[in-house]
């Protein structure tokens, strides 16, 4: 198509025909775990007016293609299976993981009020129990709460959603990406007083007491990717693609500080060829790690799975073999990224070590050589299971820095007036590395900060 034909056609997709004025106490900018339990806390309070604006409807969020395992401590369900823990053990040990104590105040804030909104969901009619089969490294109890049938994030999503659907103080407008947001005088005086989405050829301003951004982190955005990224090489991208980092541009316009960039949550159990992932708790139930000539070059536990990455891609062809046992598997088998993941045909059987060295193509007495067990571990029996598996990225973890409210900040630390962000778009609790990531972190800053700023909007 010429030059000038091409024009034509943008310009003629980006005409408006029709411009819709709304206003509202509270504007949301995305429909994913931050966003919808912003929403769905503020407008608790039926004088509260909220609107939330969802760019893709089709792909969703990343919290409904997640594994919806949710990071809360000092829940009804820990005490009913006699755990001992505390937000405040939860908050250590999130922090002795990121080495982050610049954001000790913002890890504490969201890790006291997970228990309530965990607690909450529940009660909403969504059946949650804590995964004592979920052993996480620097998880010092079982903390993750789940489905008791592991289906994943999908289900969790669209029950919260269709809670707000029944909310006739909320609008959500679906295929609706917000574009802009709108602003009130400029420099440290800036305010921010709504924002502008685009509906097809409907233009729809919404002016708003509050506006939060929940449009999730870059991931998905290679440019960005490049620039702050770039040390992760080129992982398999396992996140939805509307996380674009829409809000980069708009919170570089504000000049607010952005913090951790470089961090991301990524994945050292993607499998290869399939891009699903098997069960981060299979190194707790004996799974061993082979590379391609088939040696055994890591401890399975020293690492979670976001800091395993750094690891796969270290080694050659950026791969490795999980192994693991009949008795790992009966275990492992419960999540949805098992399912997936034999689904997909990822996960293979060798009847015994001679079997499994040939389909590995690795040398027969070396793989022996790392199958044997080492102090305090398990020893694995034929047959066994295994899956190549290779690094991958989900999400992004660097973001705009906020307080604990989720105001969002200058380098001077002053807040911008009327913006809140929370999950993605914000800061993560990994600290400056990848490596610094908590499993259920993604979902605390999201969930938690949702949550946060929704009691404080709801309360007027
Ligand atoms: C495969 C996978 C598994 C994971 N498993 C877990 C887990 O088990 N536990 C955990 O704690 N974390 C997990 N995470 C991380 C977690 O899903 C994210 O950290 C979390 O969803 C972030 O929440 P959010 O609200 O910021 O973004 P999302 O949940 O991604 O929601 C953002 C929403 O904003 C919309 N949006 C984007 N741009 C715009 C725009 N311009 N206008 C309007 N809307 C827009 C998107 O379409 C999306 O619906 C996982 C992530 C992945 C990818």
């Amino acid at each position: 198509m010429a030059h000038d034909e091409q024009e034509d056609c943008i310009e003629e997709a980006e005409r408006v025909e029709e411009v819709e004025r709304v206003e509202v106490d509270l504007a949301v900018a995305g429909a994913g775990a931050c966003g919808l339990m912003a929403a769905l806390r503020a407008s608790e309070n039926r004088d509260v007016v909220v609107a939330v604006l969802e760019k893709d409807a089709r792909e969703g969020s990343n919290a409904a293609v997640s594994s919806g395992s949710l990071a809360a401590a000092g829940t009804r369900w820990q005490r009913d299976a006699g755990i001992k823990d505390s937000p405040q053990q939860h908050a250590d040990e999130i922090l002795a993981q990121s080495g982050d104590e610049r954001q000790r105040d913002l890890v504490e804030a969201l890790c006291q009020v997970a228990p309530d909104y965990v607690s909450w969901i529940a009660d909403s009619g969504y059946a949650l129990e804590v995964g004592v089969d979920m052993t996480r490294k620097g998880m010092s109890v079982p903390r993750l709460h789940a489905d008791p049938l592991r289906r994943g994030g999908g289900p969790l999503i669209t029950h919260l959603r269709s809670l707000l659907a029944a909310r006739d103080n909320v609008a959500l407008m679906e295929d609706a990406p917000v574009r802009s947001l709108q602003v009130f005088g400029s420099g440290p005086a800036v305010t921010v007083m709504g924002l502008t989405a685009r509906q097809g050829r409907r233009q729809v301003e919404v002016a708003a007491g509050r506006v939060v951004l929940a449009t999730d982190g870059f991931a998905g955005n290679p440019e960005l990717m490049r620039r702050h990224c770039a040390a992760l090489g080129d992982p398999f991208f396992g996140g939805t693609s509307a996380s674009t980092g829409d809000s980069v541009a708009w919170l570089e316009e504000l000049g607010v500080e952005f913090v951790n960039m470089g961090a991301c949550l990524r994945h050292g159990q993607v499998t290869v060829g399939h891009g699903t992932r098997v069960n981060p708790n299979l190194p707790w139930l004996g799974a061993v790690l082979v590379n391609t000539a088939g040696r055994r070059f890591v401890d399975e536990q020293a690492h979670g799975y976001s800091g395993l990455a750094g690891v796969i891609q270290a080694q050659p062809g950026q791969r490795a073999a999980m192994v693991w046992d009949a008795q790992a598997q009966e275990t492992a088998r419960h999540s949805e990224m098992m399912r997936e993941s034999a689904e997909a045909g990822a996960i293979r059987q060798a009847s015994d070590v001679a079997a499994l060295a040939s389909a590995l193509r690795v040398d027969q007495p070396v793989l022996e050589e790392s199958l044997r067990p080492v102090l305090g571990r398990r020893s694995l029996q034929a047959p066994f299971h295994y899956a190549w598996l290779t690094h991958g990225v989900l999400t992004t973890q660097g973001g705009a820095a906020i307080d604990p409210r989720g105001r969002v900040l200058r380098p001077d630390g002053s807040p911008v007036r009327g913006l809140r962000a929370g999950g993605g778009v914000a800061v993560g609790l990994a600290g400056e590395r990848s490596e610094g990531y908590s499993s259920g972190n993604g979902l605390l800053a999201a969930f938690g900060m949702g949550w946060v700023i929704g009691t404080e909007v709801a309360a007027g």
